[in-house]
């Protein structure tokens, strides 16, 4: 085994987590490093402006089903065992990392030393050994960077181990299919295999985070962008995948926080657990995002998109590989952001759904119940998008906007958010960022920049100035006029040409509203259950 690189001396892989007879071992390699790495491996090129491009293999999105948590005294009491939470046994994790130990024998393997929670109290050290350089370059750029002396005195408390070519075999490791992502809180591992979606690697540690930070550490963790006006004031927006987290968070006039997950801790500080951002690059364009635009350079590692013709500049408009294709740099590569990663107690915050059925208002302010019974229902919409035959969009339900990622039961997080916006009177908002003038097929997407003054007029305070109207169905409030924005579309309705159309698709998503909360009611007070939409009965 020979090791290159900048390493810290107290601690090694073999004794922490029983990797020995590995071949090279490339521990911090810088960024340029990496790059050259990827291109002399062929797993990558070059692209014009500076960023590096790869293709992620057979995964270019997560992979819910494979991800497992280890059933033990630690866990079994307190997770939320079920569809999104699966077993797996302590016997079954030892046996597949054997086999996974077995297969990086003589490979070549890149370490890097890095940290998850920006605010000092609840720092978390996290080592990830890849297979792959450009996955040791997604770390560096996704989580926080320690310094060169931090580095030397390094002690990891979090393993990832992530091995793409791996296979797992169902048959011998109880697997569900030969990718998988293994969580165990009680030896502080994740092992990923069979899949080279670096978005495993930073949503396991969210994972990780939603479970330690409210269970053992009274900090709510929230799938959420966070930004911070010139006054101080910290604006939070939570929604589901491709709502618009990562696009609104970055605003010109408001200093970035961060694009995806944060912690809000007791004595108010909400805090980026990341170092980097992760964003969609479909359509990107410089006219419509600058920033994230001008983020796309070099040390960027951009994940699945095409290129115009032969040449070396990205097509974003081309999906051939996926509709998800992707970008991650450091923070940094975004001019205004806050310097470390915190803001103070929110004063707004905002629930971004993308309602491909066009009956959501685009901006609605919420009542303390309707706060609740909306971040539990956590809605959103799927588009079919490519797939042939489909036209309908599809609703989806993940409570506290990010189920996918959370070990422990919903209520557990909605409690505390619930307590912090009664203790703080916050302002909750529902912004619609999908479909206006009819549903998916008939409409079209609301207009970014009309989204953009919408959240500017909440943060200003212009929304207090102006009459606001309550819809019968949803019982949102919504306001009448809105600087920059034609008050035309503030009603979802009036951009509906036929209006008993629009009145039965407002009754539908409110049926399937009622229908998912049944799961939920017996939690949930009686002024989070009068929050629920009022279906018409015929
Ligand atoms: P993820 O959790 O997967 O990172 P996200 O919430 O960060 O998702 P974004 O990456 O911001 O989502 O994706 C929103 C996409 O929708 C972008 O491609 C953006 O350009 C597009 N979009 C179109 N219209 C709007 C709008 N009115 N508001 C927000 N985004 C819009
Ligand atoms: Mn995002």
């Amino acid at each position: 085994m020979n090791e290159f690189g900048k390493r810290g001396s107290n601690t090694n892989l073999k004794s922490d987590i029983g990797l020995d007879n590995l071949g090279n071992v490339f521990w911090n390699m810088s960024p340029a490093e990496l790059v050259e790495d990827t291109i002399l491996l062929g797993e990558g090129v070059m692209t014009d402006s500076g960023a590096i491009s790869v293709n992620t293999g057979k995964f270019t999105g997560r992979s819910p089903e494979d991800r497992f948590i280890v059933c033990d005294e630690k866990t079994e009491k307190a997770v939320w065992w079920g569809k999104i939470n699966k077993k797996f046994d302590v016997e079954k994790f030892d046996a597949l990392y054997n086999r996974m130990k077995a297969y990086l024998t003589g490979k070549d393997m890149y370490v890097r030393d890095s940290y998850a929670c920006a605010d000092d109290d609840y720092r978390m050290n996290i080592r990830v050994v890849s297979e792959l350089p450009w996955q040791s370059l997604f770390a560096h750029n996704m989580f926080l960077r320690p310094t060169d002396e931090e580095i030397e005195n390094f002690v990891p408390e979090w393993h990832i181990v992530a091995a793409p070519n791996f296979l797992a075999d169902p048959e011998i490791d109880g697997t569900r299919q030969s990718n998988f992502a293994v969580i165990d809180f009680t030896k502080k591992m994740i092992i990923i295999g069979g899949t080279g979606y670096t978005g495993e690697i930073k949503k396991g540690i969210f994972s990780v985070l939603n479970f330690v930070l409210p269970h053992e550490k009274n900090v709510l963790s929230m799938h959420c962008s966070a930004n911070v006006g010139e006054d101080g004031d910290t604006a939070v927006f939570f929604g589901l995948s491709g709502t618009g987290k990562t696009t609104l968070s970055s605003d010109p006039n408001r200093r970035l926080i961060g694009d995806d997950e944060h912690g809000w801790a007791a004595n108010g500080s909400v805090f980026n657990f990341e170092g980097g951002c992760y964003a969609k690059t479909i359509d990107l364009s410089a006219e419509k995002e600058p920033q994230i635009f001008d983020a796309i350079k070099f040390g960027a590692l951009l994940e699945n998109v095409g290129f115009h013709g032969e040449s070396s500049t990205p097509d974003y408009e081309c999906d051939k590989i996926t509709q998800n294709t992707r970008v991650s740099y450091p923070i940094d590569h975004i001019d205004n952001i806050m310097v470390p990663s915190k803001g103070n107690e929110p004063k707004n915050i905002f629930f971004l759904t993308c309602d491909a059925f066009g009956v959501l208002p685009p901006i609605s302010k919420l009542t303390p119940g309707q706060a609740m019974y909306h971040f539990i229902s956590g809605y959103t919409a799927k588009v079919a998008g490519t797939e042939a035959g489909i036209t309908e969009p599809q609703t989806v339900f993940s409570a506290c906007f990010g189920a996918p990622f959370l070990p422990l039961h919903p209520a557990k997080y909605a409690e505390m958010l619930g307590s912090k916006i009664e203790q703080n009177d916050v302002n909750v908002w529902l912004i619609n960022t999908g479909w206006s003038g009819g549903a998916y097929g008939t409409g079209s997407r609301m207009k970014l920049k009309y989204t953009r003054s919408l959240i500017t007029a909440a943060l200003t305070g212009e929304l207090d100035k102006v009459d606001f109207i309550t819809d019968d169905v949803f019982g949102l409030s919504m306001p009448t006029s809105c600087p920059d924005v034609p008050a035309e579309i503030l009603n979802p309705k009036n951009t509906w040409e036929d209006k008993a159309a629009f009145d039965k698709k407002a009754n539908e998503l409110a049926q399937a509203f009622v229908k998912n909360f049944e799961t939920f009611e017996s939690n949930a007070s009686e002024e989070i259950i009068n929050a629920a939409p009022k279906v018409m009965v015929k």
